[in-house]
């Protein structure tokens, strides 16, 4: 069958040869963005700060299993408080040897690599940086290093620590979030930056030899198919190595559940997500690996889309309506 896209695994395998499994680290950090007096943070942005599932222990498994919503799950789950720098690195020691083990036991002979994923995985002095992530790479021998942070936390400082570690794993990652490219968008969701903010952070760390997934969501309030076409302009003009689409999801103890109670959001449906999916695709270039093209929030804390069904069926019908149309990633450049 053709490739409609270029597939993030089949660019892991090719270059590695083997595939490749990320191991989500929590690593003690917080967001500046989320401080009160910048307005609280993203509309949609959780107590969980995008922390990977299996990796949310204070949670019961009864919750996490759960297919019902708990609207109230983040009274349950509040942050936790600070922890001293020793902690963070037993917790990320700990962390690591847990999603290690799923993964050997899973996926037998799979290489590995370490993934800061929660919250603002930069937000910290560039010496606490560098002992958390020395920290992580002592544990084990890894292909890649991939940090989720923002666009305002991204100095020059901290991008050749990252491009220090190029010597120890064989690529070092940012995956910044764009969300979209539409400062009035990006304004109405709190992101707490600006376009041109994801512009100059994808240089400086592309002049650092770092890679860059940029995140994008679809369905935002107020996106049409034009807002879409800026959006790919702009992911265009960076020309970052990868990227992650996701749909918009309202989660439970968010500013963005406050305003989907009080009616003001329409969530897309599987079908209209599809369809803005493909006219994001098509007008990316086709050297741009799709990393993600659905959000994952546990149906627990999930109040919308409830019906959307997995990733695996989005895939299946995404492709089938791309050779329906006969169209693919980058054809409409
Ligand atoms: S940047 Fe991430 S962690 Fe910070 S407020 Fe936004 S969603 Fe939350």
């Amino acid at each position: 069958m053709e490739a409609r896209w270029l597939d993030y695994k089949s660019t892991l395998l090719a270059k590695y040869g083997t595939t490749v499994y990320r191991i989500g680290v929590d690593g003690g950090f917080s967001c500046p963005n989320r401080d009160p007096s910048r307005g609280g943070g993203c509309v949609y942005c959780d107590a969980k700060g995008s922390s990977a599932a299996y990796q949310r222990k204070d949670e019961s498994s009864y919750k996490r299993s759960s297919s019902c919503f708990v609207p109230d799950i983040d009274r349950i789950t509040a942050i936790s408080a600070p922890q001293t720098l020793d902690e963070r690195k037993q917790s990320i020691i700990r962390q690591i040897a847990q999603g290690g083990e799923f993964i050997d036991k899973r996926y037998p002979g799979a290489s590995k690599s370490i993934y800061f994923q929660a919250f603002t995985s930069t937000f910290d002095s560039p010496e606490t940086l560098r002992q958390l992530y020395d920290c992580a790479l002592s544990t084990g021998s890894y292909r890649e290093l991939i940090v989720s942070t923002r666009p305002d936390c991204l100095s020059e400082e901290v991008v050749s620590l990252l491009a220090s570690y190029r010597g120890k794993v064989e690529t070092v990652w940012v995956e910044l979030g764009l969300q979209s490219g539409n400062d009035d968008t990006l304004a109405w969701i709190g992101r707490g930056h600006t376009v041109d903010d994801f512009i100059q952070a994808c240089a400086r760390s592309h002049s650092g030899g770092l890679q860059v997934s940029a995140h994008v969501i679809l369905g935002l309030p107020g996106e049409s198919y034009s807002h879409i076409e800026r959006t790919a302009r702009v992911i265009t003009s960076v020309h970052p190595q990868a990227i992650k689409i996701h749909n918009l999801h309202v989660v439970a103890g968010t500013r963005l559940y406050d305003a989907y109670l009080r009616g003001e959001l329409s969530i897309a449906s599987r079908q209209r997500h599809i369809s803005e999916t493909i006219h994001l695709l098509r007008r990316i270039p086709g050297d741009i690996a799709i990393q993600r093209f659905i959000s994952d929030t546990p149906m627990h804390r999930l109040a919308a889309p409830r019906h959307f069904g997995d990733k695996g069926v989005f895939v299946r019908q995404l492709l089938a309506q791309m050779e329906l149309q006969d169209v693919r990633q980058g054809d409409s450049l």
